[in-house]
This record gives C-alpha cells, structure tokens and sequence, in this order.
C-alpha cells in the first residue's frame, strides 16, 4: 500500500497515518516531523528550517524533497508506505512522480481528509504535546484530559500559536489546495469526511481505499 494523506493543518493526518500504519504494516513518513527533527538537532539547516516552522510558511521544495529521498531510500519499506505532509505544492508534486518512477514504486492513492476551517483552528489551538511520551492530547476533549502531572508537563507546538495557525491556512489555501485539485484531475484522490471521532473518520479511510483495485 502506497498512500499519500492530505489535507489542511490539524485536519487529523498523523492520527489517521498512525493507524493506516498498524491496519498494513506500512511505514509512517511525516515531513512535518522530520523536519521538527531536523530543528532539535540544533543543525545549521536545522536553524534554517526553524523560521519557516514558527513562521508558518513551506520549508523550500528541496529540502523538503530531500528528506523523503533519504526516506524512502533507507530500504525498510517492503510493504509500502504512508506520506503525510507531501506533496504541499505543484512542484512537489513533479518530484513526487518523479521519486516514485525512478524507484519502481507506484501511488495507490492519495487520500484527502475533508474539515472545515473552524474544526481546524480549534483543533490546532488545543491541541497540546506531551514531551516525554510524543502523545497528542486535545484539550477540548475532557475524555481525552491526562493526570495532571502529565498535564503540568504538556507544551504546545510553536505553530500552533493563534498569529501562525491563521498564516497556515492561507499557505494552504493558496499552495495545497491546487495540489488536491490536481490529483482530483488525475483520478487519485480518495476524499473522506474528515469530522468526528479518530475512529470514525478511520472507518471512512477504509471504506474509500476498499474500492482501489487491485494493483496488476
Ligand atoms: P500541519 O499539517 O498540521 O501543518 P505538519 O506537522 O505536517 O503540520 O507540518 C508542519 C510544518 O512543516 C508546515 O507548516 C510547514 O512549514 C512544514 N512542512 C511540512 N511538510 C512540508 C512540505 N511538504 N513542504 C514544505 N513545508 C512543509
């Protein structure tokens, strides 16, 4: 299984790649963390990086590019792959393709997860990280409410803050939007509501890529 996942920020893609990744044994590729990475790695790219992420603008194509290269060219993914977070823009999209070609890889699908804004902007604004644990907790969840020594520890990802969470969607609307448009017009893309429970929307994934046929 081959998949991309898009969709606009907070649209839920991680949790939904997290699960895509224990239903086929497929590999998690995210740009957003492996960039985060690259930024706690106190390298000079890493510096670089760091003000596009808090500024909440595309990190350059290249860079972006390269970092899924090294990815997939580690060789450990035997049973596919799941991308969150690219292609961001019509020119990753020609890297993408390209990337895959001169691999003898192939795409499934690429699945977009539909929220509207408002469900976006609140879901970004509480959304909280736990540090020790990488846990994601949404603090307009009671349900979802952890200890509070855990709760005292949590911290709120940079670009989340409301100033940049706004920016993010406009960089969305203008460079990500015509790459969903695009894989529309190719006949790839699998659109799924993307309101509701993790599990809900999970069952929704399914159920779109249960009618890909069969790879020949
Ligand atoms: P979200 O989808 O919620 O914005 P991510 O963790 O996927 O969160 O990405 C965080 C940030 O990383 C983005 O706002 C952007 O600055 C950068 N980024 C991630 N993927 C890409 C990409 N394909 N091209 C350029 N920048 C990217």
């Amino acid at each position: 299984m081959h998949l991309i996942l898009i969709g606009a920020p907070g649209s839920g893609k991680g949790t939904q790649a997290k699960r895509l990744v224990t239903r086929y044994g497929i590999v998690h590729i995210s740009t957003g963390d492996m960039l985060r990475e690259a930024v706690s790695s106190g390298s000079d790219l890493g510096e670089v990086i760091s003000t596009y992420l808090r500024a909440g603008r595309l990190v350059p194509d290249n860079h972006v590019t390269a970092l899924v290269e090294e990815r997939v060219d580690r060789g450990d993914l035997p049973d596919g792959f799941v991308i969150d977070g690219y292609p961001r823009t019509c020119n990753q999209i020609g890297a993408f393709d390209d990337l895959v070609k001169k691999r003898n890889r192939r795409l499934d699908a690429v699945v977009c997860i539909d929220v509207p804004d408002v469900s976006v902007i609140s879901r970004m604004a509480n959304r909280r990280i736990d540090p020790d644990t990488g846990r994601i907790y949404n603090l307009n969840l009671k349900a979802d409410w952890p200890s509070l020594d855990i709760m005292e520890r949590l911290v709120q990802r940079d670009d989340d803050r409301p100033s940049v969470i706004q920016k993010r969607l406009d960089t969305y609307r203008a460079e990500t939007r015509p790459v969903i448009e695009t894989y529309g017009e190719r006949g790839e893309l699998l659109e799924v509501d993307g309101t509701g429970s993790p599990d809900e929307v999970f069952d929704r994934v399914i159920l779109a890529l249960s009618t890909l046929k069969a790879p020949s």
